[in-house]
């Protein structure tokens, strides 16, 4: 049952060959036996999933289920979930429980959707491997000695290992596609604005955008479906209508012309990864599309411009956890100063500390210009060059990171070299664009992932030109070892 996709399962319970309650049941258990190996979830709400799922069943024996009644999914541990104890992966918020449901966690709700639980995550979503989770790290079901990626590590890992069908995550800077494809499976970066921020906890707000993960393209269409929609309460949400993300899935890939960044293909990229994804270009030729050369001169100074833009707004969402309304305090404070300090000081591990130092430097008065300033700058300059690229392409491919799953603790002590992870997925934050991961290779067991960067609320071009692949392919369909 844990093999079926979304699609399958939406099938099997309208046909009634399963409840939603057997399904819900079959992957918690699934969850208790295998999750103490992978250590992808934070929280389990067994009692609360099995609840929905009875509620469900009800629904479909009525005849009037919504979209996703019954489909078992797991929240990352940044939304709020009402009654439900929201993490974001740090001993700052080990105690928050939130009053109210996250948009995106209430569309689902409303949808029939039955949460099997919440994920682990680097903490505050600053990390590419989640070994700064205060949880402790996620194992890659491929190889349990290597990261799955971050920050949404937990999503990715719990259906890499069929603990869930479908997992929520965020990306900043390339949280839902590198995870996605450090394990193997696909996940969508919508367009900045297409998903509700509310009650998702900001990192960096300019940036942050919800998606959806799943196995394949098809069913990241129909979590798509039900995670976008427009919410007053988020001031940076688009008022445009939700197309129906899986109605253009059948489209032939005739002409399609695909631009091929010369950027993403230089040095540092792993030989492998590269023959992976050329590979896979070549299978869309195949499909009918044109593989155009393009360039994205700016690509270099984004990573650089996202580690002061994204640590200065960090360091100013981040103020707000000083001890006095909510999450964790220190014992005893001697006065006001002392409470904040002693509160973030053990509150925050060390890379969220990083960060704040970072941002907050950037911020002040004497350096505002010279680095917030200048880094919004780059940031034009950076959108500059994805507006004249689709101007003569549809659609932009390549890489989603330079190398597979790398080991625990390879690159723990330099920075820098984590920060590099994220050099392909970063530059589509900085300019609000769409970008999704899915499987097209696997170099030394570990799986690999193509990127695919679309225009400005393309997300329908760029799950159907996924979909076309999953139809000739079967990389989607890989399981680790073990996991049968
Ligand atoms: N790895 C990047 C960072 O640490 C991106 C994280 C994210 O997308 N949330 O900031």
């Amino acid at each position: 049952m844990h093999n079926l996709t979304i699609t399958e399962l939406i099938d099997g319970l309208k046909n009634r060959v399963f409840s939603s309650t057997e399904i819900t049941q079959h992957f918690l258990a699934r969850i208790r036996n295998l999750d103490s190996e992978f250590n992808s979830l934070i929280t389990l709400t067994e009692n609360q999933a099995l609840k929905a799922a009875k509620t469900a069943d009800q629904l479909i024996a009525a005849g009037n289920a919504p979209e996703l009644c019954g489909v078992p999914i797991v929240h990352k541990d940044i939304f709020c979930t009402e009654g439900v104890r929201t993490s974001c992966g740090s001993k700052m918020l080990d105690n928050f429980v939130p009053p109210y449901n996250a948009t995106v966690v209430e569309n689902f709700r409303s949808s029939g959707a039955v949460m099997l639980g919440k994920t682990n995550m680097d903490e505050f979503a600053m990390g590419s491997s989640n070994e700064t989770s205060f949880y402790g790290p996620v194992k890659n079901p491929w190889s349990t000695d290597s990261v799955p990626g971050g920050s949404s590590g937990g999503s990715a890992a719990a259906i890499a290992a069929r603990l869930a069908p479908g997992a929520t995550a965020t990306d900043t800077g390339g949280s839902i596609r590198q995870p996605a494809a450090l394990c193997g499976i696909t996940g969508l970066k919508p367009t900045y604005g297409r998903v509700s921020r509310w009650g998702m906890i900001a990192f960096a707000s300019s940036l942050d955008q919800g998606g959806p993960m799943a196995r394949t393209a098809e069913d990241c269409a129909l979590l798509l479906n039900c995670m976008a929609s427009y919410d007053d309460k988020d001031s940076t949400c688009i008022d445009r209508p939700v197309p129906n993300y899986s109605a253009h899935l059948g489209d032939s890939l005739k002409g399609l012309r695909i631009g091929i960044p010369k950027e993403y293909f230089s040095e540092g990229l792993n030989s492998g990864t590269e023959q992976a994804v050329r590979a896979s270009l070549a299978e869309y030729e195949k499909l009918g599309a044109k593989l155009v050369e393009i360039s994205l001169p700016n690509t270099g100074l984004s990573v650089p411009a996202y580690y002061v833009i994204a640590p200065a707004e960090s360091s100013a969402n981040l103020s707000r956890f000083d001890g006095v309304r909510y999450g964790h305090r220190c014992n005893d404070p001697k006065d006001l100063e002392d409470l904040y300090r002693r509160t973030r000081a053990e509150g925050f591990g060390d890379e969220v500390q990083r960060r704040i130092l970072i941002g907050t430097y950037c911020l002040s008065a004497g350096y505002y210009d010279a680095y917030y300033g200048k880094a919004q700058q780059v940031r034009q300059l950076i959108r500059q060059d994805f507006i004249q690229a689709f101007e003569k392409v549809d659609l932009i491919m390549g890489p989603t990171c330079p190398s597979p799953a790398f080991k625990f603790g390879a690159k723990g002590n330099d920075p820098v070299a984590m920060y590099l992870e994220d050099i392909y997925t970063i530059s589509t934050n900085l300019a609000g664009l769409p970008g999704m991961s899915l499987p097209c290779g696997m170099v030394d067991n570990k799986p690999v992932g193509l990127q695919i960067i679309g225009n400005y609320f393309d997300e329908a071009r760029m799950l159907n030109a996924a979909h076309q692949f999953q139809q000739v392919t079967d990389w989607h369909q890989l399981a680790p070892a073990g996991i049968e």
